[in-house]
């Protein structure tokens, strides 16, 4: 009887065997007992014999034949990664696929049901139909087109859930068949040719990036380093355009930054008659499973995706595209610890197509190989759009200058310039909460967090001290609770200490706020974006949530408030990352026809990364970083892998780690082994957290070292620790 070799989601590094009493192929989902109960896998190979005693091999419960079989080639690209990054096998494969498909249901994905005009509908006259209805009325006009799904209409608006509920109310909407629709538009893409809409003429660099990449024969990676606003994003669409022209399917990789809506909208206004699919978080998990069928059938042409989706299925996939290359929401921080990118990028030359990584301020990772010559570099260095400059970038010594509550007088007076102008303002900081940590002037009390090593953040709105690590939280306290002093001082600042200081200077400015705490609920950053567009906003405070995403047109200054903990942190990442942040929130002032400032409040006004900022030189700080991380003995001049391990004992935490270093200096291979030490945040949650550090000179070396170090730590005694092996490590 033929033996199926199964990836089950168990955290055990190896295949099971199942004898099957019909024909399967590798790639099937199937259903197996395990224990004592029963579990999806997925049949990685089919094999005539094995060394387990047939008498205790189980028989498969069932084959699904509800979603088709996993390609080879994505199997072979989960073996991979579950090779690369030192993760069992089962887990690697199941967390791969959208989790309707790992359980048991059955997948009748039902189409989205789609909504289109009731006669009456049809019959309104739109012009005499209310002016600010602006939503409801979007949406008439877009069904008077064609029928649409929700998700469709939510690229209008995010309130059109609750417009379309009225609508059909009045009996303007009815839903309608979607399955005869879906089909029907999916076969009517594949023999229409497609357009691209608004098709700009390229500048001279750009028409140079396109060739280079459409003349690349196979597998090539590309980094395409281009200032803010030189046009990044026109390269990708006459790329994606030449591939679809072909028959090709591309997919483009995005940071996770709730923004991927906004750029789907973008896209199908690109590219109106082609298919496009997204993948990411915010979708649902019927979503989610519609999206990745129709990628793997072939039917979506476009799959725009964060991390997660450089595995989906795409048979004629031509071209992959990773935007923000450098950006670390690539990087997954638990389970299979995988860089998207890098995944990406293996999957390129597996499926022998191009690949194209985009930044303004690149990887040192992929910048290093672009300098040698492993990825071809091109670069754009003009700002598409010849009328708009870059921003002039100044600091302000804090140690010079007036301060309230942490921002200059010089930079409060530039915003009120700016809203005498009826221009926007975006202030910097980031940290959310009122001030990150609460002291007592009398004893020196410090708002620890009991559970953490970290400090307790103070949140004046509602009154509470919020550990930001382990999520704790405490109301208030009235008095030091060290000695009873009355007073207590918050110390330094973050968004909502800076929202009150400018609402106190400028009490008519309308002022939004925007980070973790005031967009909890997802529809919130859309609905503020949509504000600050029709720039009914004066002056927005926010952390990194702001510096990315699109230009805000009405944006002519930034005020960047605390960069300075960043230059000095014990993370040689850290000045990196920060560059990248402050070129990116640099490249959101000035970016239409008015001139951007930016100003950064500093006490190191002659720091070379805040000269190389001014001078919008990324090639100068790159070669000045590379130079101190060669000497350093840093990436990317080393391969790194972190053995983290946690406990609530922290003997029993630093004897695993002791003796996992033992036992790899007693494999004797050219490795550097580092010693045992506590992580960066040294106990989150009660838990004592530690960590053993490895490097190499190449990553076949560290491979090498890891596949024969693996087995003996499996064997370590790690009862009640919560072990991980992290390949090329981001966080430390
Ligand atoms: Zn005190
Ligand atoms: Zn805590």
């Amino acid at each position: 009887m033929p033996i199926v070799r199964v990836a089950l989601d168990v955290p055990l590094p190896t295949l099971f065997d199942y004898t099957v009493d019909e024909a399967v192929v590798a790639g099937q989902r199937v259903i197996v007992p395990f224990r004592r109960r029963e579990m999806v896998g997925v049949v990685m190979e089919c094999v005539e014999t094995t060394d387990v005693p047939l008498d205790r091999i189980k028989p498969v419960v069932q084959v699904l034949h509800d979603s088709a079989p996993l390609s080879a080639n994505l199997l072979h690209l989960l073996r991979f990664c579950s090779d690369y990054y030192h993760y069992p096998i089962g887990p690697t494969v199941l967390s791969a696929l959208p989790t309707r498909l790992r359980s048991d249901k059955p997948v009748t994905s039902k189409p989205a049901p789609h909504y289109r005009l009731t006669v009456s509908g049809a019959a309104l006259d739109l012009a005499i139909f209310p002016k600010r209805k602006v939503v409801a009325r979007r949406i008439l006009e877009k069904l008077a087109e064609q029928p649409c799904n929700l998700a469709q209409l939510k690229l209008l608006s995010a309130t059109a859930g609750a417009q379309l509920k009225m609508l059909m109310a009045e009996g303007w909407i009815e839903q309608c068949d979607a399955s005869a629709l879906s089909t029907a538009s999916v076969e009517g893409e594949k023999i229409s040719a497609h357009t691209l809409a608004n098709a700009h003429l390229l500048t001279s660099e750009q028409q140079q990036a396109v060739d280079a990449v459409t003349q690349s024969a196979g597998f090539r990676c590309f980094l395409l380093h281009g200032i803010t606003g030189s046009g990044k994003t026109e390269v990708y669409v006459h790329l994606m355009d030449y591939v679809l022209q072909r028959g090709g399917q591309v997919l483009l990789l995005v940071p996770e930054i709730n923004l991927t809506p906004q750029l789907e909208g973008y896209f199908h206004s690109r590219f109106p008659d082609a298919s496009l699919v997204s993948l990411h978080s915010g979708l649902s998990e019927n979503e989610r499973l519609n999206n990745w069928q129709q990628a793997q059938a072939g039917a979506a042409q476009i799959v725009l995706g964060t991390r997660l989706s450089v595995f989906t299925e795409m048979p004629a996939l031509s071209l992959i595209i990773v935007d923000e290359e450098h950006d670390s929401s690539f990087k997954q921080q638990d389970g299979l610890r995988y860089s998207a990118r890098d995944v990406a990028i293996f999957r390129a030359s597996q499926s022998g197509v191009p690949i194209v990584l985009g930044s303004a301020t690149p990887s040192l990772e992929s910048y290093h190989n672009a300098q040698h010559g492993r990825y071809r570099l091109l670069r754009l260095t003009g700002r598409a759009q010849t009328d708009a400059r870059l921003p002039k970038v100044d600091c302000i010594n804090i140690n010079q200058t007036v301060m309230t509550d942490g921002i200059s007088e010089k930079l409060l007076r530039e915003v009120g310039l700016r809203i005498e102008r009826g221009e926007q303002s975006l202030l910097f900081i980031n940290r959310r909460g009122y001030a990150p940590v609460l002291m007592c002037t009398e004893c020196g009390w410090l708002s620890d967090c009991k559970h953490c090593a970290g400090k307790m953040v103070l949140h004046l709105k509602d009154k509470r001290l919020r550990c930001h690590h382990c999520g704790y939280q405490l109301r208030l306290p009235n008095a030091c609770p060290g000695c009873g002093h009355a007073e207590l001082l918050p110390v330094g600042s973050g968004t909502q200490r800076v929202e009150g200081v400018l609402q106190a200077r400028f009490p008519d400015a309308r002022i939004l706020r925007v980070d973790r705490d005031s967009t909890r609920n997802k529809r919130d950053w859309q609905r503020m974006r949509e504000q600050i567009h029709a720039n009914e906003v004066d002056i927005l405070v926010g952390t990194q949530m702001l510096a990315k995403g699109h230009d805000f047109p009405a944006l002519t200054l930034v005020g960047v408030l605390n960069p300075d903990s960043a230059l000095y942190s014990s993370d040689f990442r850290a000045s990196e990352k920060l560059f990248a942040q402050l070129m990116q929130v640099s490249g959101r002032a000035g970016r239409a026809d008015k001139p951007g400032e930016v100003l950064i409040q500093t006490a190191f006004p002659d720091h070379p990364l805040f000269r190389c900022l001014q001078n919008h030189d990324f090639e100068g700080w790159a070669a000045m970083l590379l130079a101190e991380r060669q000497m350093a003995g840093f990436p990317p001049f080393v391969f790194q892998a972190m053995l983290r391990a946690e406990g609530i004992n922290e003997g029993e935490v630093y004897a695993y780690l002791t003796r996992a270093r033992t036992v790899a200096i007693e494999l004797k291979h050219p490795v550097e082994i580092l010693g045992v030490v506590p992580a960066s945040l040294a106990r989150r949650a009660n838990h004592i957290r530690a960590q053993l550090l490895i490097q190499a000179a190449s990553r076949k070396v560290l491979q090498q070292f890891l596949r024969a170090w693996q087995p003996l730590l499996d064997e370590l005694p790690a009862h009640k620790l919560h072990c991980s092996l992290d390949i090329d490590p981001l966080e430390f």
